[in-house]
């Protein structure tokens, strides 16, 4: 894959005077993103969610002659799961888990003893058999080997979630909780990288189609600790993953708002996962961060949608 830059990819409208409103800021007195206290976690008004939703219905369109199989799940998922998939290896730091209250009437007592004190009454908390999803792809992985082997053809997946990461910020793109759209492919090698390469294709012509400076870029994720740093390098140097990047927080550190994925046989071999050869069965995925493309168009069209370029407004709307 070659790398594509747009000659608009410095392009930053409007940008932030020191000291002024912060983009963040904008939002909240626009009312797009509603606070709550958290950063990273915010409501969302009904004109933000009226682009998320078109966002949706495009990448539909975009991904429906494949016939991909629409699955959903709700934005937690089995805690065994989570501990085969590998995260805690590469971001036990990003990692969310599901805690519950599993004391008697004595332990109750004690957590509106605390409450009332303002001291902590989390000591008894345990964790339960429920961890948040990081990414909208992991809960269909042990799904597809419960199957048995693929199909000659494998197969290919449609997939919606809230995530969950830890990682507060005060950039509005740097969500806790946020919606990812996913195409997940399973089977040969050569069938997983022609699926990421249409892909790469395919959401460049999207995000340009929305009038969006942009630059395809390689990329890696942020493995945990010292080993990490290796894998990160490996990652990089095999093209194993790609993003495209947008401007929205500032030039010199555009945003990711999709990105292209690789894994090779790493959730075949976690899940034995084969194709219809006994190979193990190689995947690929392609995420839409539909928050993070939300934010971008806001950011290049500005925060009022009816003032929106007229082809971006009947790209998203017809
Ligand atoms: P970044 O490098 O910015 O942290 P990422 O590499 O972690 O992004 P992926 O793990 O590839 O992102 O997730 C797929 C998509 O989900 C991203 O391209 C992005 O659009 C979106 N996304 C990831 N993290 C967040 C977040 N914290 N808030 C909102 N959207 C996010
Ligand atoms: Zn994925
Ligand atoms: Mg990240």
């Amino acid at each position: 894959m070659e790398s594509i830059s747009s000659p608009a990819g410095d392009v930053l409208p409007e940008d932030e005077p020191a000291g002024g409103p912060t983009f963040l800021d904008r939002l909240f007195d626009h009312g797009l993103l509603v606070r709550t206290g958290v950063d990273g976690l915010y409501g969302r008004s009904g004109g933000f969610e009226s682009v998320v939703d078109a966002l949706d219905r495009i990448i539909t369109r975009l991904g429906a002659a494949e016939g991909a199989e629409v699955l959903r799940f709700p934005p937690a998922m089995s805690r065994s799961a989570f501990e085969r998939s590998g995260y805690l290896k590469g971001f036990p730091n990003l990692a969310g888990t599901v805690h519950s209250f599993c004391g008697d009437a004595r332990g109750h007592a004690e957590i509106l003893a605390c409450l009332e004190a303002g001291t902590d009454w989390t000591g008894q908390q345990e964790a339960t058999d429920v961890v948040l999803t990081p990414a909208a792809c992991y809960p269909v992985y042990p799904v597809a080997a419960a199957r048995g082997a693929l199909p000659a053809a494998g197969r290919l997946f449609d997939l919606q979630s809230y995530c969950f990461r830890r990682e507060p910020s005060l950039e509005p793109t740097r969500m806790q909780l946020f919606r990812m759209r996913e195409y997940v492919r399973m089977g040969s090698p050569e069938q997983v990288l022609a699926f990421r390469e249409s892909w790469l294709e395919r959401g460049t012509a999207m995000m340009r189609d929305l009038g969006l400076p942009l630059a395809i870029d390689a990329a890696n994720d942020p493995f945990f600790g010292r080993a990490g740093r290796m894998l990160a390098n490996n990652q990089r140097a095999q093209g194993l993953k790609f993003e495209l990047n947008v401007p929205v927080n500032s030039v010199d550190k555009p945003t990711a708002c999709l990105s292209f994925n690789y894994h090779q046989d790493h959730f075949g071999s976690t899940w034995d996962l084969h194709q219809a050869d006994g190979a193990v069965a190689h995947t690929a995925c392609v995420g839409f961060g539909l928050e993070r493309i939300t934010l971008a168009l806001l950011r290049h069209h500005g925060l009022d949608l009816a003032a929106w370029p007229e082809a971006v407004r009947a790209e998203l709307w017809g």
